[in-house]
């Protein structure tokens, strides 16, 4: 039973081509709507027409201006700044939008060589190396790394450009239960004990993969535990914290600073530049060592036009801002600010009776729908009253976990959050998600 008023059936958009034609009849044969052509359910196409810190979004063909919970512009950069934008429109000038040119044969500025010293020194490693995109950062480096003859154990929630890129690599992969230090005990030490008969390891390599926030659960990595596994059975840890640089610890420097784990002990730190930093991109930062061999033999590095000079500036800057090096505060700010709205409004939805997973500091937060009939209800009414959020469901989750998934930023104000609230709470009545008992409200 979905709940919606327009008599949408129980069927999920995800399904594509075949599925969809067969579940669009068994929807109709039920006497519900297929909520595959539910047109006013999705945010489609997207204008912004003001620059109020990437707080609203407007569907163009209807207009309505909506208050925006789905971007990852976690510490606000995703707008225009008083000190990034300045420094991006003169690099604009500078450099242009693109050097058409590989990092090797003309295309490193210097710029890029300046935020590779700056990312490795804010995220405490000797050395890193970015890279065009967030994805093929993952998808291209783990196949740089690790072949046929090592063993990849994968967290079973990892994001899909890593399990692309373990797939691309040739190494044997195993899964460990999400986010369980001691199931991957279990498979580290089955894994070793193949071995045992004649005493060798049998893989040359055994990487670890795992993520700082997970993305599509707002959970933060159980880092300290898994670490101490990592280390006892001696394989390599690959930390993605695409969600978590820039958006958690004191000083923004991700979840080794939250969770009060050494950066050192970890082997390979990768990030993107598309959420705290309100840029495009993404890093590696590791060893030296490791960073020359992926300059030697990454094909993304050699083969592909490098990153954008602009986007490269605004990561600077954004980077300068969090660590004060701008001459203001303004970057410490943004980052209690992102926490003290993450926390607020994480609890009053939980006070409210709705299911949200994740961690307390984690500015992402999905509140559980579960049955996907439900999906186009609650995406449809939050937009009819203006709240643009964001639906993860097939194949981005299991069919029945489908989800809403809020993401705080640092430049929402509390009456953003106030108004975002009332109207999660309308629509959860209406849609009927409701799923826990209901606390006390503090606004
Ligand atoms: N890793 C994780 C954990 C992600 O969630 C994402 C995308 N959100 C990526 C990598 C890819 O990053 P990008 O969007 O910057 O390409």
């Amino acid at each position: 039973k979905s709940n919606d008023p327009q008599g949408y059936a129980p069927i999920c958009y995800g399904f594509q081509d075949f599925y969809t034609r067969r579940m669009y009849q068994r929807a109709k044969d039920c006497g519900g709507r297929p909520i595959a052509s539910a047109p006013d359910a999705w945010l489609d196409v997207i204008e912004r027409y003001s620059n109020d810190n990437n707080k609203t979004l407007h569907r163009t063909e209807r207009t309505t201006k909506c208050l925006n919970l789905g971007s990852y512009n976690y510490l606000g950069f995703a707008a225009a700044d008083e000190y990034c934008t300045p420094r991006v429109i003169q690099s604009l000038k500078q450099y242009s939008v693109s050097t058409c040119s590989v990092r090797v044969d003309g295309g490193t500025t210097k710029l890029h060589t300046e935020l590779e010293k700056l990312v490795a020194r804010f995220v405490g490693k000797p050395a890193a190396i970015v890279f065009g995109m967030g994805y093929a950062t993952n998808s291209a480096i783990i196949p740089a790394l690790i072949s046929k003859g090592d063993l990849i154990i994968s967290d079973s929630l990892n994001h899909n450009s890593i399990v692309n890129g373990a797939r691309g690599s040739g190494a044997a992969v195993q899964v460990f239960q999400h986010n369980n230090p001691s199931h991957l005990e279990e498979v580290l030490r089955e894994q070793i004990a193949r071995g045992q008969p004649r005493k060798y390891r049998p893989w040359k390599k055994i990487l670890v993969i795992i993520e700082g926030i997970y993305s599509m659960e707002g959970e933060l990595c159980r880092l300290p535990e898994i670490m101490a596994v990592c280390k006892k059975y001696k394989a390599y840890t690959y930390l993605d914290e695409a969600h978590s640089i820039g958006a958690v610890g004191k000083t923004g420097r991700g979840v080794c600073e939250l969770l009060g784990v050494d950066p050192a002990d970890v082997d390979i730190m990768m990030g993107t530049f598309t959420k705290s930093f309100g840029s495009c991109g993404g890093y590696i930062a590791a060893s030296k060592e490791i960073i020359q061999h992926l300059k030697r033999t990454c094909p993304a590095h050699l083969y592909a036009t490098s990153m954008s000079p602009p986007a490269v500036q605004q990561v600077i800057s954004a980077i300068k801002v969090i660590l004060g090096e701008d001459g203001t505060n303004r970057g410490a700010k943004k980052l209690a600010q992102v926490r003290e709205n993450s926390n607020f409004f994480r609890s009053e939805l939980q006070n409210m009776g709705f299911e949200v997973l994740g961690d307390n500091d984690s500015p992402v937060m999905p509140i559980m729908i579960y049955n996907p009939g439900k999906i186009p209800a609650f995406s449809r009414e939050c937009l009819s009253q203006n709240l643009a959020v964001v639906i993860v469901a097939y194949p981005a989750t299991p069919l029945l976990l489908a989800r809403a998934r809020i993401c705080i930023s640092a430049a929402h104000t509390r009456e953003d959050l106030i108004k975002g609230l009332e109207v999660i709470s309308k629509v959860g009545d209406l849609v009927g998600m409701k799923y826990l008992p209901i606390g006390p409200l503090n606004h």
